[in-house]
């Protein structure tokens, strides 16, 4: 050991120097400047988070706020009408019986996988009694990307047999008839009343126009009949097919399910969504 440098010897109190130089260290400093305290245990400062850019959040509507008011729903619709003119499905079909083939074939599946499954089932079966003549098992293969292809195509198959047996080949026209062909339900029935034979018989309620039905607070159920029955008593008659194409669009553009493009959307300051991610209006919790 050199000269004059001597060995560190342990603290008079029995503790390490170490811990007794931390302890002086975050002791509060008193105000009028004397000693610092021990034991004083620092005070832990409040963690700050990053504010987001959305408006205040309240579970009250401001009174006099209906999110029902006619004026409201005309002013959704017009907005929506510039952002998406022409809406309407995007399923490739030729006539009432490929829309209806392609809207069976679209549950739980993308409508591009769709369209790009039925150009070559069309081809090899052109018509409804093509399809009628076949075993289900006939048509999987073709079908298979679609997912749920044993049902689908059991469907597919059942539907058109109805439809040369009962209809004279012919897709129905009407609500009670369609809901009698195997595999339509009231989504399928709405799609093809609504966009082949333009009669407003409903309100198609998807897993889009469900979300943004709700974030719009134009219901309140996530039950799509009830969704369903709720949109029919607030939006003209004249535009229940209108309205599911153009929410559709927009919640396959902007009102994602999973961060919405609120800063982009035109419906911003109408949209009181619990879950928006940017918010020049208040935040009303039940919107969601
Ligand atoms: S403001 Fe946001 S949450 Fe509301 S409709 Fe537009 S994208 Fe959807």
């Amino acid at each position: 050991m050199a000269r004059g440098v001597i060995p560190r010897q342990p603290a008079k109190t029995g503790r390490h120097d170490a811990a007794r130089k931390a302890e002086l260290r975050t002791a509060k400093l008193p105000q009028d400047g004397g000693r610092p305290k021990r034991n004083v245990l620092p005070v832990a400062k409040p963690k700050t988070k990053i504010a987001k850019a959305v408006g205040p959040k309240t579970g009250k509507r401001p009174a006099g706020y209906n999110p029902l008011a006619p004026e409201r729903i005309g002013e959704i619709l017009t907005r929506l009408e510039a952002t998406y003119p022409g809406a309407t499905c995007a399923l490739k079909h030729n006539n009432a019986w490929e829309l209806l083939v392609a809207t069976i074939l679209s549950a739980q599946c993308t409508d591009v996988r769709v369209n790009m499954t039925t150009p070559e089932l069309f081809r090899k079966y052109p018509t409804v009694q093509d399809f009628a003549a076949l075993k289900p098992e006939a048509i999987e293969p073709d079908i298979k990307s679609t997912g749920f292809f044993r049902n689908k195509s059991k469907s597919l198959v059942g539907a058109a047999k109805k439809i040369v047996s009962d209809f004279g080949g012919h897709v129905p026209d009407n609500m009670d008839d369609l809901l009698s062909l195997p595999g339509v339900a009231r989504k399928t029935a709405n799609v093809v009343l609504g966009t082949w034979f333009h009669k407003n018989d409903g309100v198609v309620v998807d897993t889009h126009v469900q979300r943004i039905s709700r974030r719009l607070e134009l219901t309140k159920s996530d039950d799509p009949k009830s969704i369903e029955q709720d949109l029919i008593k607030i939006i003209p008659r004249d535009k229940w097919t209108l309205y599911s194409h153009m929410i559709i669009l927009h919640g396959r553009a902007l009102c994602v399910a999973r961060n919405p493009k609120c800063a982009e959307c035109p419906l911003e300051n109408l949209c009181h969504a619990a879950d928006k991610t940017w918010s020049t209006v208040e935040i009303h919790k039940s919107a969601k």
